[in-house]
């Protein structure tokens, strides 16, 4: 786990916070290892169903080892490689057409992703309609929708809950990077529409963890700098949470993309980064922002 504050002198000690938990959440960390465990044991080539992260740094490296992305097993040139499922899951649906193309197949989903999957199906077969708070077009939750029984909504909040109509037994899950708050206020909206209501809380703990301390810290900085892909949605929604709380925000891939001037400007900077975003690019965009400090510091003295 990540902790540490930079000194840059005395006076402006642990002015530059950088989050705890910045970057890979668990999951996806454990389906970078997996493609890279089978890539260095000789299994290629390595494809994965879908990016298996939205993080261009990251895919470069993998395109550099020959592990790429596929939306299809139909599209895999070389039928003798391997084929990944992400840590976002897949339908079981698509999961068995997968299973059943003949190539070999190792799955990365999320245990966490699993468990929302476990819970939609339990609840399915009991003949509960299924409302998942999340982004409809998010593979996750495309992959979630394949567990309802062809009976569930995506719902991206409290307004469009509003639009539901009545069910005798609902169950009520999220996306695993969902806002508790905006879970928790659909929750309540879609109550009003059930005769029976299950409440399923399926964020995940290492999202909780950074939405915790991301509250904590980016209300008392004048910057928070988050890092990471600008098609990552865990990424958006992680900028979007601290334009809400501190005064200032920038969003960057890279150290490149940082506006000096705010750096300069700002009192107390933290520094974050969405799960999809690897260390390596968070500890590049620390360094600039550490390096651009201490020469206004070291110009002043
Ligand atoms: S965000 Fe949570 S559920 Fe999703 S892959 Fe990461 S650890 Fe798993």
């Amino acid at each position: 786990m990540r902790a540490f504050f930079y000194n840059i002198n005395m006076k402006q000690e642990q002015d530059v916070i950088v989050a705890k938990r910045a970057g890979f959440c668990p999951g996806v960390k454990r389906a970078i290892e997996k493609v890279l465990e089978l890539e260095a044991a000789g299994k290629r080539p390595v494809y994965t169903i879908g990016p298996l992260i939205h993080n261009k740094q990251v895919t470069d490296m993998l395109c550099a080892k020959q592990i790429t992305a596929i939306d299809s097993p139909r599209q895999a040139a070389d039928k003798s490689g391997v084929l990944v499922i992400r840590a976002h899951g897949i339908t079981p649906q698509f999961q068995q057409e997968i299973e059943s193309c003949g190539m070999a197949v190792v799955d990365a989903t999320c245990p966490l992703v699993k468990h929302a999957q476990n819970i939609i199906d339990k609840f399915a077969r009991q003949g509960y309609h299924t409302v998942i708070v999340g982004d409809a077009d998010h593979a996750e939750v495309v992959g979630l929708m394949g567990y309802t029984q062809g009976n569930g909504t995506v719902v991206s909040g409290p307004v469009e809950a509003r639009q539901l109509p009545h069910f005798d037994k609902v169950n009520v899950v999220s996306q695993t990077t969902q806002k508790e708050t905006v879970f928790y206020e659909t929750a309540e909206e879609v109550k009003k529409h059930a005769d029976l209501c299950q409440i399923s809380n399926t964020i995940c703990q290492p999202t909780k963890e950074r939405q915790k301390e991301t509250i904590e810290f980016a209300q008392s900085a004048d910057l928070v700098i988050v890092v990471g892909g600008r098609h990552s949605a865990n990424t958006a929604r992680l900028a979007l949470l601290c334009k809400e709380l501190a005064a200032a925000v920038q969003h960057v891939e890279t150290e490149d993309e940082l506006d000096p001037t705010q750096i300069l400007q700002a009192k107390k900077i933290f520094i974050t980064a969405g799960a999809s975003t690897p260390d390596w690019v968070i500890d590049r965009v620390a360094e600039r922002v550490r390096h651009l400090r201490h020469k206004q510091t070291a110009s002043e003295e």
